[in-house]
């Protein structure tokens, strides 16, 4: 029989309510295979194996007994450190939240629960989701891209990203602000969801950018996601910005047909410094999904330049603010010699938190200061308006757009990028977070022995038509190799 970790969250699924597997065999068959591998690969911080062992085979007895079970009922699925769970360590790969640990369940980690999945562990992260190759965090380990052990995964849901590409579990939640779950996604060769702002409640998600944030999945398939976003999308009332919007069955869009459909193709995109090896998957890409019986068209997304420029002056500001709750006094980790409250503010921040993050708070508090505000903080938020009615007029014309995720694939660990050539990694995933639209990326081929995926960006709660698109894609290429 195939190995039970290279099945799909939904065959896993079905096999366990069709009682050929039981859910104990499942999360017994992953955890092996995160001892076997994860000393190499680093995906997790924190693993909770007897919790998880107790929950699968409730599971078991419940689908024994005949009981109703949720629609993920035992499947293994891990966590990004940044989303709170009672009583385990949520520490956001931060030094200043050492030791702290959650006191309730992050709507997304209830929702789990609440549909039978089986959650195995955290995983590794930048700092506070800040950066695109999770070697901020303040964890002693290094997470390796599992098809190449000296290049980075991706960030900063790096940790998410592996452990899915290295069969270690079957869904992984990851959150993204600016690209943190599509450019690892892309970088470890599996499909990453990045949702419509407001589909998915940020409750218990630690805010990085507040609005920018989302919390999103990571499988192996398509489908995987569809099923993983039919549990965890919803308003909330904890959350303000979730949306009343209805979530339909994600599963049903999923029907490999897509002739006729729009797919638009923004001219911005295709930049001198993108990968040859990219940029021939991306060309393939597209004669792909010709050849299926799209209609390709060209758009212009004019002012795709502002974008980077645009979101590292907003994520900053709105870091700068959230993570002015980290006093040394609420959570985690606290000075040992002060002499006053200044005093103790100041060396448990600046103990507490990493270089980048740092970096990001001193960029945020300086263009929200008195005299830049009118010229950064202000200017930015109206070119993310212009960012924004760009995808507005495309989508007249448009059912989705067609892009490359990154510039060029997982790079090496050992290569020093500096802070700003890191931020234009970011390029192609960023205008989706400023217009609050949904984006996937799904691989696609290979060059030089790395995967590459490709970005499906879709109108606000429009995630079933990347869905369908991407699904129908998946299933072509599955059928040429
Ligand atoms: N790489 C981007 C940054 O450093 C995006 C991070 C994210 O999406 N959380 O801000």
């Amino acid at each position: 029989m195939e190995k039970i970790y290279n099945l799909t969250a939904f065959e896993i699924r079905e096999k366990i309510l069709n009682k050929e597997l039981t859910s104990e065999e499942v999360v017994t068959a992953i955890f092996n295979r995160i001892e076997e591998t994860d000393k190499e690969i680093g995906s997790f911080v924190s693993l909770r194996k007897e919790k998880a062992l107790l929950e699968a085979k409730e599971v078991d007895r419940k689908i024994r007994s005949g009981e109703k079970v949720g629609s993920l009922a035992g499947v293994p699925i891990a966590i990004k450190d940044n989303m709170v769970s009672i009583g385990e360590p949520s520490q956001s790969a931060s030094k200043i939240l050492e030791g702290y640990e959650g006191i309730y369940d992050a709507t997304v980690v209830k929702k789990l629960k609440a549909a039978d999945a089986i959650i195995i562990g955290k995983t590794n992260m930048d700092e506070f989701a800040m950066g695109s190759t999770t070697t901020t965090s303040v964890y002693k380990q290094t997470t390796r891209n599992p098809w190449d052990l000296e290049r980075v995964p991706g960030g900063s849901s790096g940790g998410a990203a592996t452990s899915v590409a290295a069969r270690q579990c079957f869904i992984s939640l990851g959150s993204d602000t600016g690209g943190s779950i599509r450019q690892p996604a892309s970088f470890c060769g599996v499909v990453g969801l990045k949702p419509t702002y407001g589909r998915i409640s940020r409750y218990g998600l630690m805010a990085f950018a507040s609005s920018l944030d989302q919390i999103g999945p990571f499988a192996k398939t398509v489908k995987d996601i569809a099923l993983s976003l039919n549990v965890i999308s919803g308003a909330d009332d904890y959350d303000s910005t979730s949306e009343e919007v209805k979530v339909p069955n994600y599963l049903d869009y999923l029907t490999g047909d897509i002739k006729g459909m729009k797919i638009g193709v923004p001219k911005e995109y295709f930049i001198e410094g993108l990968n040859p090896g990219v940029k021939k998957v991306v060309d393939e890409a597209l004669e792909t999904f010709k050849s299926l019986g799209a209609e390709i068209i060209e758009i212009s997304l004019p002012h795709t330049k502002y974008a980077a420029p645009t979101y590292y002056v907003l994520a900053p500001a709105e870091a700068s603010s959230n993570l002015a709750r980290f006093d040394g006094i609420r959570y985690g980790h606290r000075t040992i010699d002060a002499n006053n409250i200044d005093e103790l503010y100041i060396k448990s921040r600046s103990e507490g938190f990493g270089d980048e993050v740092k970096r990001r708070i001193m960029i945020g508090t300086y263009v929200l200061s008195a005299g830049f505000v009118d010229a950064y903080f202000k200017k930015a938020q109206k070119v993310r308006n212009l960012i924004k009615n760009d995808f507005n007029e495309a989508f007249d014309k448009v059912d989705i757009i067609f892009t490359p995720v990154t510039p060029g694939p997982a790079f090496r660990l050992d290569e020093k990028k500096s802070p700003v050539e890191l931020y234009l990694e970011d390029i192609f995933t960023i205008p989706a977070n400023l217009a609050g639209i949904p984006g996937i990326s799904i691989p696609a081929g290979m060059t030089e022995g790395l995967p590459v995926g490709i970005q499906l960006l879709g109108r606000a709660f429009g995630e079933k038509d990347i869905l369908k698109a991407g699904d129908a894609f998946e299933k072509a290429i599955k059928e040429r190799v």
